[in-house]
């Protein structure tokens, strides 16, 4: 900066001639005042107006021997008009800056030269030389020039400042200019790539990183910043100390004066870790044989793994083009409601069970457990298919509930289901029958034409009595060649006249046999639920009591007890 000032032509000149007038003045020993030499005062300030910095002399009295435009304009602090030649230091500045500068011009006429910044009172910084103006080694005046380096120290502020910040982060950043130099680096960078500070502001940006690195990811990116745009990036990045690391880097402009339009900070923050955990989170995604879905509280999905295609068949696209509440089967979309009602007020998990459309149109049944996120209004949910478990609980049950050999309901079910008829008759005051039903002489079916001919009357006898019975009775074999049955909303004639039916329609059966055609008959005990039972057990023994009377009186009949 003072080499710049030194060298300016217009102060150059200036000192000459202040030189030249204050050796006249000397020999004249004269006043500031003599006419010529005003005139040539006058001359010199013309000349030395046009420059951009504060030039001004004063004398040894340290009076004012002329000034520039620029510091009558923004330096010195005049109450009225132009500082006239002869002004000293308190007529010209704030009486802090005055003592100041008049210290400064003792030494300067001393014969020292002084350089140093000063903040004037308008807020500027300017870079000050005062220096002496010698003759034959004598000190005649004081020569003062300014150079206004507000913006530069302003500059070097926000860079100090920069530095600071930038210091204790696990980023690496760099501020480069346009010749790929290194302006500003941080701790973390220098370390990242194992060299001194003094080494990594010495080198090309370009050859720290790698000349193919800065031409596939850098170059484009770097131009783009240096137009003014921030510019978002990842790339690798080869590192000798931390090896291949996966890096998020902003290439962002640094606009302001001159200097900082021309430079970029690059800031590269390692993302390897983060990439690796989320890859790993895709892996596991995927590789679930469950099914893991993302939604929105309207049931879209976010996010779904390959488990949905693999189990329903349809593809993530068509999927996401619907809630999935559209999969679901019609019968089980109030189950499915009511869980997205409580997930949707913040339970923290919910679990269901549904059947959700495959795209071949049949139905998985799915065990749902899902999560909310309050926050982020999304559920994510694990999803297992358990139609290979469900269909195995379904044949358990019915294996429970049925008689292999005909098929009937057994015993266990009958009492299951007869208990519940029975409290149902006794609320609503309706009629129940009950009857039991024995094969007469089954045993000697047996002897004479074998178990497997057996066996063929009690299928044909369920057959037959099922087809007698409405829907909504209940039949059951009871065990080996006994039955029962409760007949709903029936009265007691009613009941007799199906019994009646039932004993005729089993008597008219034929089977046909190698010793030609069988017929069987069957015994009938039959009963009404009243007010006395309480469960079906004492209804039960009436009706085997009435049954016991039936085969008593010679079988083949229907007693009523
Ligand atoms: P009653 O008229 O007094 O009832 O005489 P019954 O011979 O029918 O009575 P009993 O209880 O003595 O005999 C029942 C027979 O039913 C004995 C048994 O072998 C036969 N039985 C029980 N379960 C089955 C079966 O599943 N298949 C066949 N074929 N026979 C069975
Ligand atoms: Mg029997
Ligand atoms: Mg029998």
């Amino acid at each position: 900066m003072t080499t710049e000032l030194k060298n300016d032509p217009c102060f150059q000149r200036a000192c000459k001639h202040v030189v030249g007038l204050l050796s006249q003045l000397r020999q004249a020993d004269a006043t500031v005042g003599q006419a010529e030499l005003k005139q040539a005062f006058e001359q010199l300030t013309d000349l030395i107006d046009q420059c951009d910095d504060l030039i001004w002399f004063v004398n040894r009295q340290m009076q004012l021997l002329l000034a520039n435009g620029k510091s009558r304009d923004s330096f010195f602090e005049l109450l009225d008009g132009d500082p006239r030649p002869g002004l000293l230091s308190s007529d010209l500045l704030s009486p802090n800056a005055a003592e100041y500068f008049d210290q400064l011009y003792r030494r300067v006429l001393s014969g020292t030269t002084m350089r140093f910044n000063h903040t004037g009172t308008n807020g500027r910084v300017y870079a000050m030389v005062l220096q002496p103006i010698q003759l034959e080694g004598e000190a005649l005046g004081v020569s003062v020039l300014g150079h206004d380096i507000t913006e530069v120290h302003r500059l070097e502020e926000h860079l100090r400042r920069f530095e600071l910040l930038i210091s204790s982060t696990p980023d690496l950043i760099a501020l480069i200019d346009r010749e790929y130099r290194h302006l500003v680096v941080n701790d973390s960078y220098i370390g990242a790539f194992n060299k001194t500070r003094d080494e990594v502001l010495k080198l090309d940006f370009r050859d720290l990183i790698g000349r193919e690195t800065f031409h596939t990811d850098v170059e484009l990116h770097l131009e783009i910043a240096f137009s003014g745009e921030t510019v978002l990036s990842e790339f690798w990045l080869d590192l000798p100390e931390l090896g291949r690391r996966l890096m998020s880097v902003t290439f962002q402009p640094l606009r302001g004066q001159d200097l900082t339009s021309e430079s970029v900070v690059i800031n590269y923050r390692d993302i390897t870790a983060e990439k690796q955990a989320e890859d790993d989170r895709q892996r596991v995604f995927d590789v679930s044989l469950d099914m893991l879905c993302v939604t929105d509280f309207s049931g879209h999905f976010k996010e779904l793994n390959r488990a949905w295609s693999r189990i329903l068949g349809w593809s993530a696209d068509e999927l996401k083009q619907k809630p999935w509440l559209d999969l679901v089967l019609e019968e089980d979309r109030d189950v499915t409601r009511d869980a997205s009602l409580r997930l949707n007020q913040g339970d923290t998990l919910v679990g269901f069970e549904n059947r959700c459309r495959c795209k071949d149109g049949s139905f998985k049944w799915l065990s749902w457990s899902a999560y909310p996120d309050m926050e982020r209004k999304l559920v994510f949910s694990v999803i297992r298919d358990i139609s290979t478990s469900k269909q195995m609980e379904e044949e358990l049950r019915h294996l429970a509930t049925t008689d292999p050999l005909t098929g009937a309901n057994n015993r266990r079910y009958f009492i299951d289901h007869v208990n519940t008829e029975v409290k149902r008759c006794r609320r609503h005051g309706m009629p129940l029958a009950i009857l039991q039903l024995d094969v007469d002489h089954f045993k000697s079916v047996n002897d004479s034409y074998g178990h497997d001919i057996g066996d063929e009357v009690l299928i044909k006898l369920v057959d037959c009595c099922l087809g007698m019975l409405r829907e909504t009775d209940l039949f059951c074999r009871f065990g080996g060649e006994e039955f029962a049955a409760a007949l709903v909303q029936t009265d007691q004639d009613g009941a007799m006249l199906v019994c009646e039916r039932i004993r005729e329609a089993i008597a008219e059966m034929t089977i046909r046999t190698r010793q030609g055609e069988l017929s069987v008959t069957a015994s009938i005990g039959l009963t009404m639920l009243t007010a006395d039972d309480l469960s079906i057990d004492s209804v039960l023994k009436r009706a085997d009591n009435a049954l016991y009377r039936a085969k008593n009186n010679g079988r083949d009949q229907v007693v009523l007890v």
